[in-house]
């Protein structure tokens, strides 16, 4: 299950971002998601509070924001949401398979004290 790994990578930056502030809490999290990384939130916030024991965000809240795919069209410059990754052009009908969002997965927020 990757969502563990990225937890935990996500508490470790944040732990180390709140000490560099010199906070001892974490109250929130928010975690930007893009929907082409395939990432569970359900499957996250399980392992956000299992790897939240013992750490500074014990007691945190855990934010997820999913960003919804985004293509670019090549032909006319149209840029649209996608269901998958390859889209078709709204606006002139080109198929296109370059993504500009949903690719996302990086800490966008933290709460601290
Ligand atoms: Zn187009």
């Amino acid at each position: 299950m990757h969502e563990v790994g990225i937890i935990q990578n996500t508490l470790e930056l944040a732990e180390r971002s709140a000490r560099a502030s010199g906070a001892t809490r974490i109250h929130r999290l928010r975690l930007r998601v893009g929907r082409m990384t395939g990432v569970v939130q359900e499957a996250l916030e399980f392992a956000f509070e299992v790897a939240r024991e013992g750490t500074m965000a014990s007691e945190a809240v855990l934010e997820v924001e999913t960003v919804p795919v985004s293509c670019w069209c090549a032909r006319c410059g149209a840029e649209f949401v996608a269901e998958d990754w390859v889209g078709v052009c709204p606006r002139c009908g080109e198929v296109s398979g370059e993504l500009r969002r949903g690719q996302e997965l990086e800490l966008a927020s933290l709460e601290i004290s």
